[in-house]
């Protein structure tokens, strides 16, 4: 009981301290970042001098009284705070161009060859080259900034007293009419370590004061957004390390300091959250794996709150364990740098191959696909030492393999075969010539989809399947079976190498198809039934398997137990149908 009562002392304690403006060291920071601090052309229409004019009028001492004026462009750079002057014709500013490419300060009526123009007719994003320091900066009105700010988000880690803190601040710049304003920081949310390693929100509410929040976002993946800001719904922070030494504060065991400082690393609210719940992550980051507990910690707040994610599992308590790899491949795993994705995938290829290291892995990845080496995931059962010296020998690159690889998989679907690929067909002696032939055989049946496909051919299909559902038949061994869309007759076409593909339009037209299929296997291709169900009367129009009967050369024959099977069928079932439903009825 004491504990508790510790706690929620400690909670008002910290409520209390939490502080409402920055520190120096965090307002330097936000100074500095460039992000908030673009470098700009401010430019507005004005009258401007005539420099052609102004070197004559002054030797005549005159200067004042005869300065011939133009309408042209004031401009002021934002990075150096100088100001210079261009032509303006047309909602364009134009300069002159010296040889070395440098533009020259000073208004031109856009007549002579050296002047380049800067398109500042819309909302187009155009930059310029300032003639007085060489920084480029984008071109922007005067009359849009005013008022306008831009604004970041700051995860600063530091400590009140001994309790460990990240404060989320929103930066702010505004912009003014001559340049920006200092940077202004709010305080957002807090996330705080409890001395029992409990981790509590705080947010500041819409009167700015500091209150306690029970619901629980990560403050990277909430967007903020000011009024009159340049990029609307931002979401992220910068992380700010502000705090030198952990030790003797609430978060000395969680490696929060460690998260802070590795390259990548992300949500480090919600790592805090992952690690009151699971500690042993803090090993991982303590040994090099912070941009693994960071994809841990994505991962994680997207999908679920499984524990096993990648195979990851944190009741583990030595990071190696924790990764399920052993410790010399863990060392590799974190000084390489890999992604979580990057380590399933070797887990994966693990399970076939069991002896392979992290080395070798991330060698062959190297090798074929230095993209992503989990693109090859459905064929690691082929060996990647095995496709590597493929790809070497056949002179080509992973991505044209890959691609023949999958074209090859969809041919597979297509014609739902089932059968396992041969050697050759994995591993074609020619690559480019079987690349070619699978990429033709598809484009083939794409085309006929299409041919077949409209939409309206679908409905139909839709409804015919609905209305003729009386018609559907299962008897002993066989069933007949109502195709649901055109791409169903396409694949039956396709497996049974005949032409019932073409005949969605007369299925359409009342001259149906119906699938002869076992009534165990139901899904796959075995004869095909042509009906008229226009009638009163049966009236077959074709039945055929394999090839139309014809195989190899030779003329197959229909076996008896199905031309029996459809005859019954159209005995028993069609015509009794056809004769109560399409008989014309008398007066
Ligand atoms: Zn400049």
């Amino acid at each position: 009981m004491g504990k508790r009562i510790d706690e929620r002392e400690w909670e008002q304690a910290t409520l209390e301290a939490l502080p409402y403006e920055p520190d120096d060291k965090l307002r330097r920071y936000a100074e500095k970042l460039e992000e908030i601090k673009p470098h700009l052309i401010i430019w507005a229409r004005e009258s401007v001098p005539d420099p052609a004019n102004w070197g004559i009028l002054n030797s005549f001492g005159s200067y004042a009284m005869e300065e011939k004026n133009h309408w042209g462009a004031a401009c002021r750079c934002t990075a150096c705070g100088e100001t210079f002057t261009a032509g303006y014709k047309n909602k364009q500013i134009l300069m002159l161009q010296m040889e070395d490419g440098l533009l020259l300060d000073g208004w031109t009526d856009g007549e002579e060859p050296e002047t380049v123009s800067f398109d500042v007719s819309g909302n187009k994003r155009e930059t310029m080259t300032c003639p007085m320091c060489g920084t480029e900066g984008e071109l922007i009105r005067r009359s849009r900034i005013n008022g306008r700010s831009l604004t970041v988000q700051i995860a600063e880690l530091t400590k009140i007293g001994t309790t460990t803190v990240i404060l989320y601040w929103l930066a702010t710049r505004w912009l003014e009419k001559t340049g920006y304003s200092s940077v202004t920081a709010a305080a957002r949310c807090a996330t705080a370590v409890s001395p029992s390693g409990r981790v509590i929100r705080y947010g500041t509410g819409t009167d700015g004061k500091w209150r306690k929040i029970g619901r629980w976002n990560d403050p990277e993946t909430m967007p903020y957004c000011e009024g009159g800001g340049f990029y609307m719904k931002s979401t992220g922070a910068y992380m700010f390390c502000n705090v030198e030494d952990m030790t003797g504060t609430t978060g000395e065991k969680t490696a929060i300091d460690t998260y802070f400082k590795a390259k990548d690393a992300l949500c480090a609210s919600s790592y805090l959250k992952i690690w009151s719940k699971n500690r042993s992550i803090e090993a991982l980051v303590k040994t090099g794996g912070a941009a693994i507990a960071s994809d841990y910690v994505r991962a994680r707040m997207r999908y679920s709150y499984s524990t096993d994610m990648a195979g990851m599992d944190l009741r583990e308590k030595k990071p190696h364990r924790i990764l399920g790899v052993g410790k010399v491949d863990y060392r590799f795993i974190v000084s390489h740098a890999w992604t979580l994705q990057l380590v399933g995938a070797f887990k994966d290829y693990r399970k076939i191959f069991p002896k392979t290291t992290a080395a070798e892995f991330t060698a062959w990845g190297k090798q074929i696909d230095p993209t992503g080496i989990d693109r090859f995931t459905p064929f690691f059962s082929d060996g990647l030492g095995r496709i590597c010296s493929y790809i070497e020998k056949q002179k080509t690159d992973a991505v044209h393999y890959l691609d023949y690889r999958r074209m090859l998989r969809s041919l597979c679907e297509m014609t739902e075969r089932e059968t396992e690929l041969t050697q050759e067909e994995k591993f074609p002696r020619d690559l480019r010539n079987a690349h070619d032939r699978v990429s033709d055989a598809l484009t083939a049946i794409r085309i006929e989809q299409k041919k077949i496909g409209t939409s309206k051919e679908c409905r139909t299909f839709a409804e015919m399947k609905k209305k003729y559902a009386p018609l559907e038949w299962k008897n002993g061994e066989y069933c007949i079976v109502i195709p649901e869309s055109p791409a169903e007759l396409v694949r039956e076409g396709a497996v049974l190498h005949h032409c019932v593909g073409g005949y969605a339009s007369q299925h359409c037209r009342g001259q149906m198809i119906f699938f002869v299929r076992h009534a165990r296997r139901p899904e796959r291709s075995w004869f095909t039934l042509n009906e008229d169900v226009n009638g009163s009367k049966v009236h077959r129009i074709q039945l055929h398997g394999y090839g139309n009967e014809y195989a190899h050369g030779k003329r197959l024959s229909i076996p008896k137990e199905v031309t029996d099977f459809v005859q019954a069928w159209e005995t028993d079932v069609l015509a009794p149908y056809l004769l109560k439903n399409n008989r014309r009825t008398t007066a």
